[in-house]
């Protein structure tokens, strides 16, 4: 209650406290501010002639801190321009003076009222604003959840239009995402060359799940479609997904070759090796034991060779099952292992007459890699390049650093590579046949081994070759962290 004559306000102040409000008096503009400065108030009384700052001005600096206190104008000289100016300011009443004890107090029963009012609909402003967020977010959540996921995911309501399409679907749709809205979908399927899925869409009823396979050029796309409910269970629409199952069928398909070349190679030394023993066991030679060594010792280098299989079986199982667990964090010096290799090869090269050089980049760090791993890289791809050499040729280590990473290059002089053979070199099995290497021996899983002990130390390998003149087999490895 704000007023300068004492009278007034001390009256006003006992009529409602009677009434149970609790009252502040204040004299003056200033009094009133400091008050509010204080305290949250739900009314303000104001006399509009005060001795210092006027109502209208006190009514301006309230409405500037935008307090939340309802206002009323008390006031004996009334007049339009007042209520005008008083309005301007954002006066919530006005009570001209005279006026009665019932007056006043209707007058504050009406402020309550309005002032209750205010807070509920501010209430559940802030609480629909909070409401309208949350949904918000959670929508844009779902429709990045869908989006990101790699298979291809298309929504259709009752009427058969597209209602939602993920980024998959509508490249493999051929338009923008927005494109598809509201589109009918047998339209759209029909333009895509994929109108058999609007069969498959169609089901309805007891079909809530249909599942079936088709194939788009290349790929093979496993497709399933599902009807979606509301609350209430009644189906609001059809949800197809569609998987591409490509490379899950041709690991698949890899299987049974990899069984039956793995059994080709273990039967045709077993055959080898059996013809040469029925030599001894049938004594067509005679009864002597000499005659029969040669056949002997072949059988022995054919089981030698088998046994080499075996290992080499050994590794790549090994290798793919070890492949799912943590790798321990290693540390290997390269000029280490390139001096062992050089040692494990030497006579050979020395055989035939090849020129070994290694260029090994100064302060190159340490490779995170096991020892043993980087052994059996580099062991497999120098033994290569020397068994693909030709007498009298050269064959080099380099290594620097490629970025981040240490790139080692195995070259050779040698034989090289047919360009379709580029890219099944890392196959296991694979060997080129070529007149060239009709009489070299192998088993076509060295660079199968190589390929996946490389991958599993976060690196790539790469070959490049000139048919008649020589390889580079390039391995890049991640450098140890310190
Ligand atoms: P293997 O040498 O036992 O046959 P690999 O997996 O090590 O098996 O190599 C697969 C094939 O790649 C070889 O049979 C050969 O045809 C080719 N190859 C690998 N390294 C070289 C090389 N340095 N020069 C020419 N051809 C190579």
């Amino acid at each position: 209650m704000i007023d300068d004559e004492y009278g007034v306000r001390s009256g006003i102040g006992q009529i409602l406290e009677m009434e149970g409000y609790a009252v502040e008096l204040a004299a003056t503009g200033r009094e009133a501010l400091a008050l509010l400065d204080q305290r949250c108030f739900d009314i303000a009384l104001i006399d509009y002639q005060l001795p210092d700052v006027d109502g209208l001005t006190l009514l301006a600096t309230m409405r500037s801190r935008k307090l939340p206190t309802m206002t009323c104008m008390i006031t004996a000289y009334a007049n339009i321009d007042t209520a005008i100016a008083a309005t301007r300011q954002g006066i919530d009443f006005f009570l001209p003076k005279p006026f009665s004890p019932d007056d006043l107090l209707g007058v504050m029963e009406t402020l309550s009222r309005h002032k209750r009012l205010k807070e509920e609909a501010e209430k559940l402003r802030r609480e629909n604003e909070a409401s309208l967020l949350a949904l918000a977010t959670e929508k844009s959540q779902t429709s990045s959840l869908v989006s990101s996921l790699r298979d291809a995911v298309l929504v259709i309501n009752r009427e058969r239009e597209v209602v939602l399409a993920n980024h998959a679907m509508a490249e493999l749709l051929g338009h923008e995402q927005k494109d598809l809205l509201r589109k009918p979908v047998d339209a759209v399927l029909a333009e895509a060359s994929l109108a058999g899925l609007a069969d498959l869409l169609a089901a309805s009823g007891d079909d809530d799940r249909n599942v079936s396979e088709l194939t788009i050029g290349e790929r093979i796309l496993f497709a399933g479609a599902v009807t979606f409910r509301g609350d209430d269970g009644v189906a609001m629409g059809r949800i197809l997904t569609l998987a591409d199952v490509t490379e899950m069928r041709r690991m698949a398909m890899e299987k049974p070759r990899f069984i039956r070349t793995m059994v080709h190679e273990f039967r045709s030394p077993l055959g080898a090796i059996r013809s040469l023993i029925e030599v001894a066991l049938d004594k067509s030679l005679g009864g002597e034991l000499a005659p029969y060594l040669p056949f002997l010792e072949r059988a022995d280098h054919r089981i030698d060779k088998m046994v080499e299989l075996i290992g080499d079986l050994l590794s790549l199982s090994r290798i793919d099952l070890e492949r799912a667990a943590t790798a321990p964090v290693h540390s290997t010096d390269l000029s280490t292992c390139v001096v062992s290799i050089i040692d494990l090869y030497r006579e050979k090269m020395a055989t035939h007459q090849l020129v070994f050089s290694s260029v090994i980049a100064p302060g190159l760090p340490a490779l995170r890699i096991a020892d043993e791993d980087l052994k059996t890289i580099l062991g497999n791809l120098v033994g290569n390049a020397i068994k693909y050499s030709r007498d009298k040729g050269a064959v080099r280590i380099s290594a620097s650093r490629a970025e981040s990473d240490i790139a080692i290059d195995v070259v050779d002089s040698g034989i090289g590579i047919k360009p379709e053979s580029l890219t099944r070199l890392f196959e296991e099995f694979f060997r080129e046949k070529r007149p060239e290497t009709r009489d070299i021996e192998g088993n076509g899983l060295g660079l199968a081994i190589v390929k996946r002990l490389v991958e599993r130390a976060g690196g790539r390998v790469e070959v490049a070759s000139v048919l008649g003149q020589g390889s580079t087999f390039r391995v890049v490895l991640p450098a140890s962290p310190v």
